[in-house]
Order: C-alpha cells, then sequence, then structure tokens
C-alpha cells in the first residue's frame, strides 16, 4: 500500500500486464442491460471490476470502489500519500501507547499476525521498519547500509504486537516498531468489493485487484473463469498456464512487482525478516487458489518467502487452499488439489515429479 493517489480515479479498461495474472475476457462497456466495466487506481495499483449481469450499473462498482478507498485511508502506510492513517498512527505511537483502531484495521492485523504465526515469521505484520527502510516501490534505488538493515530488522518481531479485543486497541511495545499490511490488505479489500458486489445480487463477476483476482460465480454461460498465470521471466506478456475455476480468488506474488536493480542485481518487494534483505528461495512466482482473498493474499507472500518445500507443506494444512509455485530452474510444483484447476501450457516449464 504505497503511493496511492487519493480517491478512485476512472480508468478505461486497461490490460493489466504487470500483476502476475490476467483475466483473460475483460471486454464491452456498460448500459444497463449490458455488462458493467469499470476501473479506478488505488491500492497502489489499478482495480478492475466486470458484472456480466444485466441491470447493473456504475452506481454499484462505485459503491465497491468507494469501499476499497476507505480501506485505505484506515490502513495506508505511505507517508507521501497520508498525512494520517489508523496505521500510520499506530507505528508513531510505538513504545509509548496503545491506539483505537476501527475493526477492519483490527480484523486485518488479527489475521496478518495469525499468518506470522503460521508461517513462523516467513510473513511478518511487523515488517514496516525494513518496507521503510528498503523503500522499493515508493522511492528506494540502493542497498541500504548493513547497520540501518541491522537495526531495521532487529525491529521486526511479530510475537510482540498487541492486540486488545475487548478495547479494539493496537500497542507495538518498541519504539521503531511498525505494522505494514501490504502483503495482506489488497485481498481483504477484494473479498469486500465481492461482499457488495454479491450482496446485490450479481452473480457473475470478476474483480481483478492488480494480481488478486476474485471470480464470483462462473461466466454467465455457465463456464468457468479462465485466469492466465503469466511468465515470471522477460517473456511477461505469455501466460505459462490457465486457473480454470468459478467463486475463487486466485492471487499471486512475485519479485517483479517492485523492484530496483544495483549492480546486476534484483532487488524486490518481498522481504525476509531474518536477513533483511529480499527473499531469496528459489520460487519465482508463487499463485494461490481459496476462498478467501485476504487468505491467499497472505499466504501467496508468505510462501514466497518459505520457498516450495516448507511453502508446500504451509499451504497443504490449509482447508480449501491450492498452490502452484514456479521456480527459477522453471520447474512447477503443485500441492495435490491444485491439479483441478491449473493446466500448464508453456512446454519451456515442466511440472516437478512428473
Ligand atoms: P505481496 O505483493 O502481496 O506479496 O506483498 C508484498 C508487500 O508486503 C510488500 O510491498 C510489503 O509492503 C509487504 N511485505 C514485504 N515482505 C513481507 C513479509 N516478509 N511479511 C509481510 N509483509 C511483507
Ligand atoms: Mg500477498
Amino acid at each position: 500500500m504505497h503511493r496511492i493517489p487519493r480517491g478512485p480515479k476512472r480508468f478505461g479498461t486497461l490490460f493489466l500486464l504487470f500483476s502476475g495474472l490476467v483475466a483473460m475476457t475483460v471486454t464491452g462497456c456498460s448500459s444497463s442491460d449490458e455488462p458493467v466495466n469499470d476501473s479506478a487506481q488505488l491500492l497502489g495499483t489499478i482495480l478492475q471490476i466486470s458484472i456480466r449481469d444485466g441491470g447493473y450499473s456504475t452506481t454499484l462498482t462505485d459503491r465497491a470502489f468507494e469501499r476499497v478507498a476507505e480501506i485505505e485511508r484506515r490502513m495506508s502506510t505511505s507517508e507521501d500519500d497520508y498525512e494520517s492513517t489508523e496505521l500510520l498512527r499506530v507505528n508513531r505511537a510505538s513504545g509509548d501507547e496503545p491506539v483505537s483502531v476501527s475493526e477492519d484495521t483490527f480484523e486485518v492485523l488479527q489475521a496478518a499476525r495469525e499468518f506470522s504465526r503460521m508461517s513462523d515469521g516467513a510473513f511478518d505484520v511487523t515488517i514496516w521498519p525494513l518496507v521503510k527502510l528498503w523503500a522499493i516501490g515508493s522511492g528506494g534505488t540502493s542497498v541500504p547500509p548493513e547497520e540501518e538493515i541491522d537495526t531495521a530488522r532487529r525491529a521486526v518481531d511479530y510475537r510482540l504486537l498487541e492486540l486488545d479485543e475487548e478495547e479494539q486497541t493496537v500497542y507495538l511495545p518498541e519504539e521503531g516498531m511498525g505494522v505494514d499490511v501490504g502483503a495482506i490488505a489488497k485481498g481483504y479489500a477484494a473479498d469486500e468489493a465481492a461482499r457488495i458486489l454479491r450482496e446485490a445480487g450479481v452473480e457473475h463477476a470478476l474483480l481483478d485487484f492488480g494480481g488478486n483476482i476474485v471470480v464470483i460465480g462462473t461466466k454467465p454461460d455457465g463456464t468457468l473463469w479462465r485466469i492466465g498465470v503469466q511468465r515470471p521471466d522477460a517473456e511477461r506478456t505469455r501466460y505459462l498456464g490457465i486457473v480454470s475455476t468459478s467463486d475463487k480468488t486466485v492471487v499471486t506474488s512475485g519479485p517483479y512487482e517492485r523492484f530496483f536493480v544495483q549492480e546486476g542485481v534484483r532487488y524486490h518487494h518481498i522481504l525476509n525478516a531474518d536477513t533483511g534483505f529480499p527473499a531469496r528461495s528459489g520460487i519465482e512466482q508463487v499463485t494461490i487458489i481459496a476462498d478467501r482473498s485476504i487468505d491467499a493474499d497472505a499466504l501467496s507472500t508468505a510462501t514466497y518467502v518459505l520457498g516450495v518445500e516448507d511453502g508446500l507443506s504451509l499451504v497443504e494444512s490449509q482447508d480449501g487452499v491450492e498452490a502452484v509455485f514456479i521456480t527459477e530452474d522453471r520447474l512447477v510444483h503443485m500441492t495435490s488439489g491444485a491439479r483441478q484447476y491449473f493446466e500448464l501450457t508453456d512446454d519451456e516449464f515442466t511440472l516437478a515429479g512428473g
């Protein structure tokens, strides 16, 4: 959640090339009996909603985008975009006092702490000191000095985060600590936008929140939605496989979304709290298929840091969640249930273990 312009900005229908996923069927424009295609720039990316049922208008997509804007105003940690948000207040009060937050923020922090525990800190909701120091995607262009990485790294520890359910307050006991929900808030926002559409009666829709896709129902003709998983390498405009599904979310994480290059080395935005450096686990891209986008978003980041072996066992331990990992050696590793959704279509990649 960095560099986010305020308020929904309208774009025409855009084809996303940098999200890792491509919704392969977005077309058309809107009138009352026709599909509604609408987009906005929020959460540091372009959000697209395509409602395929007749009888809706951009009044509904506006409501969904306004809900996302509200989530952004509460949880952004970008000081460039916001003077104050709930999470900026929490981080500024570290070592000082608990800060009361909205139900939204409390719920996201609770979920983020749970994923931090589950992944043994590979995902760490208190990663903010490192995110701020590296500033990848928000102005960072070089590797920070070693002492500063060390100091930031030592300020990261999700076990110290205090969430008081009764008071709905958040407390970080050491000065310099901070929370960051960049790895999970987009998923939460996508779930909320989908909820608004479903509650309005929408039965067939696709939401593409820059790498977080949610599909509602099937396509209007009853066939499954087809989501292209892009190649993680220089051939980004091609997809290497297709996820076919209904009523699910599909989320990717990869090192190519935000990065800088120094002396030929690419430094990307998913950080390892143990080393203080961008994670290098051998994974080049992760795709998670799940029921809730908040889970898929957190797990995509967590497994990217964990690597194939631990990542697969984390996902296998979750009901109704599947994963497809692409490793640097162009192998495709999948959880046992992923085969029912994912089809590899690019012969330059090989399924691991057969
Ligand atoms: P995603 O694109 O969902 O994988 O999330 C990446 C974003 O999550 C980064 O831009 C940071 O804001 C944040 N982040 C980076 N590393 C971690 C980590 N190890 N645990 C939790 N959040 C992280
Ligand atoms: Mg994520």
